[in-house]
């Protein structure tokens, strides 16, 4: 496979220079790194200007109801648990309308891989403020500018347990496909929350903003033996309370100027292996739904266990 095998014959309609070009093109690098072909594994996207990946990446995908793709996801991993399944989200769609499904799906733990276009801005709708958006942003929606504070979609997902969690950049390709890969091989629930530029309406966030301030927590991390031998502490992505303070870096907590903070962390910020909920669900102990010979007979005996 490569990355031309999995594009459609559309065209894509983002803007010139979006961050989604990025992402789009590390998913293809992933796909093909983990062995997947366009018929083996499936997408679940959400709407936004996310969601028009749908038309332009060629495998198996739906696109439903906005906010809504993780409960999709989840149900089709519970009829069909051996299905790789993806979900492409927005910080509108995940974070907003999908807010309880976020938090439901990391804490139940299902097997999916969740890629977040973090942007910062409603997009697709020219430029609302979203959850993400710092305090104080003047939006068309906020004209005044954003008082809420903005979600923190890392430490909150470390705070459900999610097994794996993680920030990429779109600007950087082969690093985000890898942790796009991290993130599929880790079993669980695993976040990839990506920081997109919406280079139309945020021109505070552009490439050159996230560049001169990403850092990568791989970079902070030593080998155990040099370690051992120094006695000098990496960054531990399975230390819990060390991931937290780690989430706190940026966006920073309330009442630090977001235009003072000059180091956003990305990489793998946590992992750890609790069990997933499909693996401790009596229903599949006979097979799942997907691996049944649905006979009509067998249809109705299953409608009676529901009576
Ligand atoms: Fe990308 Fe922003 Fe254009 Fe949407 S509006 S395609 S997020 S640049
Ligand atoms: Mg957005």
């Amino acid at each position: 496979m490569n990355p031309a095998d999995f594009n459609t014959t559309n065209t894509p309609t983002w803007c010139p220079g979006c961050g989604d070009f990025g992402m789009w093109a590390s998913l293809k690098e992933a796909l093909i790194k983990l062995g997947i072909t366009p018929d083996s594994a499936l997408v679940v996207y959400g709407i936004g200007c996310h969601g028009h990946m749908i038309n332009f990446l060629k495998i198996y995908g739906f696109q439903g109801l906005h906010g809504r793709p993780l409960p999709v996801a989840a149900g089709v991993r519970l009829v069909n648990p051996d299905l790789n399944v993806f979900v492409v989200s927005g910080d509108g769609d995940c974070y907003g309308e999908g807010m309880g499904h976020f938090i439901a799906a990391a804490r139940a733990n299902y097997n999916l891989t969740l890629i977040v276009h973090n942007n910062q801005v409603y997009g697709l709708t020219t430029g609302q403020t979203a959850p993400t958006t710092d305090q104080g942003t003047k939006t068309k929606s906020t004209p005044l500018g954003v008082i809420d504070f903005p979600v923190n979609p890392i430490a909150l997902a470390i705070n459900c347990e999610a097994n794996f969690v993680a920030r990429g950049f779109a600007g950087d390709i082969p690093h985000l496909a890898d942790l796009i890969v991290q993130a599929n091989q880790h079993p669980g629930f695993s976040l990839v929350d990506v920081l997109q530029p919406c280079v139309t309406y945020d021109k505070v966030h552009t490439y050159p903003w996230y560049r001169e301030r990403i850092y990568k927590l791989e970079d902070k991390s030593l080998p155990a033996l040099t370690s051992r031998m120094t006695g000098r502490q990496g960054y531990d992505p399975t230390n819990f309370e060390q991931a937290i303070l780690k989430a706190w870096e940026w966006p920073p907590k309330a009442g630090i100027d977001t235009a003072t903070v000059d180091q956003i962390p990305i990489g793998v910020l946590f992992k750890q292996n609790r069990p997933t909920f499909e693996s401790q669900l009596p229903q599949l102990d006979n097979g799942p739904l997907a691996g049944l010979n649905l006979t009509k007979t067998l249809i109705d005996d299953l409608i009676e266990t529901f009576k």
